[in-house]
């Protein structure tokens, strides 16, 4: 059978029972991508009822599309209060959330937010406190929050994601989208190629953990992605078909982060260099690009760490006397010294993980020597970095990590620290339980 990517057919089933063993439920409730999807607004705020609505936005996506929402509003004798966040760039934090709320008019009966990325963050957290439906609408195909219900943002000075509100309209105008800026555009298809990444580790933890997995969500999200990569070349001539494929990727992306409960369908390995790289940006004041853009590239390099798997002979004595050897103290240490205080929470999270804990990794290692024939497998049937290379590069896309201001000893750390970000197993954890972290680091990312 085939794979279900068109996004209407997937609501019109929602809350099917699948044969992983849970009920899938996709959070949102209707997506509309489509050339002059703007002006079906009024329609969408009548099925909520909503007399009257709120709609944010900042300088540029006024220019880009909130002005035309405004006047769509205005002719269909829809209510509305705005807010425009100032400047050219804000933080997600306190002080836009807090100006968000200080503007927000409870007698608004919907939230609408005209952007992406932290914009779209902020809506989210709006909505959900003001506990009103929310429809954001796009102004660019660049991350796959649209169908998320949580909000990536900075608390206290650190990165945190915190639990928000999916939206319950995500609107895509392709005429809007296809004029967004290009880096933007390409930033979607960097944040699309992480999958195939995170559908092969998905695949790895559920062989070597046991840990829940979804064929059907896995396939769903492969088959988005392979729309992506085959108008990858349509990317830079701003092709709406590529710009659709791009867009649908990323709202089917977060649908089936949905579908799953888990972020395992949409993140992995390639998520978490790109948030080293954020932590030390705000602590450090060191290089950062979208986040699309700084996981393609980081996929890019993950998927060197697969093409070296390949090659390895796993030896279990090596894997054992390394992890006897390993000082998770200095390790600890390492942490601070390269992330600051962002590194406190890491260092928490292993506490309850135990990751490091040598009764646990023995247990782990055999699994892995017992399963190894299957991992090589999986590892095998993933995209290799030459191909994900020529796909991206077909996007115009930015191809090393150098190119976005990184040092090589930036490059190096992140691909050691990236496996503590989160209790998720990933590829430079199978390292470090086969003893090979430091060679396989010194080895590809030397510096
Ligand atoms: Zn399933
Ligand atoms: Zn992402």
């Amino acid at each position: 059978m085939a794979v279900e990517t068109n996004i209407e057919a997937l609501l019109a089933k929602d809350g099917f029972s699948c044969s992983c063993g849970k009920a899938h439920y996709a959070k949102v409730s209707r997506v509309l991508i489509d050339f002059g999807a703007l002006n079906k607004i009024p329609e969408l705020i009548g099925q909520y009822n909503a007399k009257k609505v709120f709609v944010f936005f900042d300088e540029n996506t006024y220019k880009a599309a909130g002005e035309r929402v405004l006047q769509i509003l205005q002719t269909a004798n829809i209510a509305y209060k705005t807010h425009c966040f100032p400047g050219e760039r804000f933080e997600p934090d306190e002080r836009s959330v807090g100006s968000a709320v200080m503007h927000f008019d409870p007698s608004c009966d919907m939230v609408i937010t005209v952007g992406t990325g932290c914009l779209n963050d902020i809506g989210k957290i709006v909505a959900n406190m003001a506990k009103k439906p929310y429809m954001i609408v796009g102004t660019a195909p660049s991350m796959d929050g649209y169908s998320s219900a949580t909000s990536s943002m900075i608390r206290d000075g650190l990165k945190v994601s915190l639990d928000s509100k999916c939206p319950d309209i995500v609107v895509g105008d392709l005429d809007v989208l296809a004029a967004s800026p290009m880096r933007m555009i390409q930033a979607g298809i960097g944040d699309m190629a992480a999958k195939y990444v995170s559908i092969g580790e998905w695949q790895l933890s559920r062989v070597i953990n046991g840990e829940y997995y979804c064929g059907d969500v896995a396939d769903m999200v492969s088959a988005a992605l392979k729309k992506c990569a085959d108008n990858a070349s349509g990317i830079m001539k701003r092709d709406p078909q590529a710009v659709r494929a791009v867009m649908e990727g990323m709202v089917l992306a977060g649908i089936a982060a949905n579908y799953a409960g888990i972020s395992r369908p949409v993140s992995g390995m390639e998520h978490y260099i790109s948030h080293i790289w954020d932590m030390r940006a705000l602590e450090f004041d060191s290089p950062s690009d979208l986040h699309g853009i700084q996981c393609g590239v980081a996929t890019l390099l993950t998927l060197k760490v697969f093409d070296y798997v390949k090659k390895i002979v796993p030896d279990k004595d090596k894997a054992l006397a390394y992890v006897k050897r390993f000082d998770f103290n200095a390790y600890k240490a390492y942490l601070s010294e390269n992330l600051g205080a962002g590194a406190d929470s890491m260092i928490a999270n292993e506490a309850k993980e135990g990751k490091y804990d040598p009764d646990k990794h023995a247990k782990r290692l055999d699994v892995i020597l017992d399963k190894y024939d299957e991992i090589i497998a999986i590892i095998n049937a993933m995209p290799t970095y030459d191909e994900v290379y020529a796909t991206l590069s077909a996007a115009g896309f930015p191809l090393t990590a150098e190119e976005l201001g990184f040092s090589k000893k930036e490059i190096h750390d992140a691909f050691v620290m990236a496996k503590d970000i989160r209790d998720k197993y990933v590829v430079s954890r199978l390292l470090w339980d086969l003893g090979l972290l430091e060679e396989a680091a010194d080895e590809l990312f030397p510096c």
